[in-house]
């Protein structure tokens, strides 16, 4: 099945206890899009500036993403600063610079307008909505979103939870979505929106998945060594969409295991600055990564 995906591509710099970048290849539909085409064909609209190298059109190109749906507008691509402290699930941003994105609106190329997924990363709600109309009939629509457009842009948010099959959150922004502590009271609140499940991403906990009946909890991988955490939800996302994509099945228990390979492809993405590792990764490590999923949360 084919995937489009809608978000920012930017140009972040990003500051860990681990190193630094400066302008690197970043954004929700960049970390997305690598992730996914891993899976499953994948076809980005988004905007950049005149000001981006043209080497990352290339390299997405050469991950295999369709970027017919990029529009280069006139003007600076989106940039975002931010940095970490040790406590790598929280994000400090220091600026957001929306650049093209303040006048930019998504227009789908013809040929994507019927794909089967669709995935509304991390944006403005309102050109989540208006990518909404222009799909045809899709089988399945997924969206994230962050603090920034819960605090800014509420009402348009809720719209857009209120049309979609499953909605990703982190379990901080659930909590200042829902206005709760309870990641369980946020779940039920979303649910009775809209959507069918919920998951709440946990960072280095691992993930949980609520539906009305249901609820399942996912390991996250103990990794020796992380760099960046920049980019693990939108890989996690490319992951788990990318799965459900390649299988085209969307039961209870598929996405589970779309949640592992979620949960495999955010925990490969923080190795390296920005997309630095999911550029060099060989398939066989997906495989071998989802069976230690296995393993570490197995018991009789
Ligand atoms: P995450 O997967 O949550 O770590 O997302 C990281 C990506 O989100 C970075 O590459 C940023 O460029 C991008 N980003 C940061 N702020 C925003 C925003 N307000 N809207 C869209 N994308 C953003």
């Amino acid at each position: 099945m084919k995937i489009l995906v809608v978000g920012s591509v930017a140009l972040d710099s990003i500051e860990t206890p681990f190193g630094k970048v400066d302008e690197a290849l970043g954004g929700s539909a960049t970390h997305f899009s690598c992730s996914a085409s891993y899976f499953s064909k994948v076809g980005v609209v988004g905007v950049v500036g005149t000001d981006f190298p043209a080497r990352h059109l290339e390299f997405l190109t050469k991950m295999g993403v369709d970027t017919d749906g990029m529009e280069v507008a006139s003007g600076r691509t989106f940039r975002w600063r931010g940095y970490y402290e040790f406590d790598l699930n929280h994000a400090h941003t220091l600026a957001t610079e929306l650049n093209v994105f303040e006048k930019f609106h998504p227009k789908l190329p013809p040929d994507w307008c019927d794909a089967e997924i669709i995935f509304l990363a991390n944006i403005d709600p309102e050109l989540q909505l208006e990518v909404l109309e222009q799909v045809t009939n899709p089988k399945l629509v997924v969206c994230d979103t962050m603090n920034f457009w819960i605090a800014n842009k509420k009402e348009a948010l809720n719209k857009v939870i209120e049309k979609v099959d499953i909605c990703l959150m982190n379990d901080s922004e659930a909590r200042e979505y829902c206005q709760t502590y309870s990641l369980l009271d946020s779940a039920n609140k979303m649910l009775s929106q809209g959507p069918k499940t919920v998951i709440f991403k946990k960072g280095e906990h691992g993930a949980l998945m609520f539906t009305d009946s249901t609820h399942f909890s996912a390991p996250a991988y103990p990794l020796e060594e992380i760099k960046d955490p920049t980019g693990a939800g939108d890989s996690f996302a490319g992951g788990f969409i990318g799965y459900l994509a390649k299988t085209e099945d969307f039961s209870e228990q598929n996405i589970r295991r779309a949640i592992i390979y979620g949960s495999v492809m955010a925990s490969f993405n923080v190795e390296g600055f920005g997309t630095d590792r999911l550029a060099r990764l060989e398939v066989p490590e997906i495989g071998q990564r989802y069976l230690e999923f296995k393993e570490i949360s197995r018991f009789e």
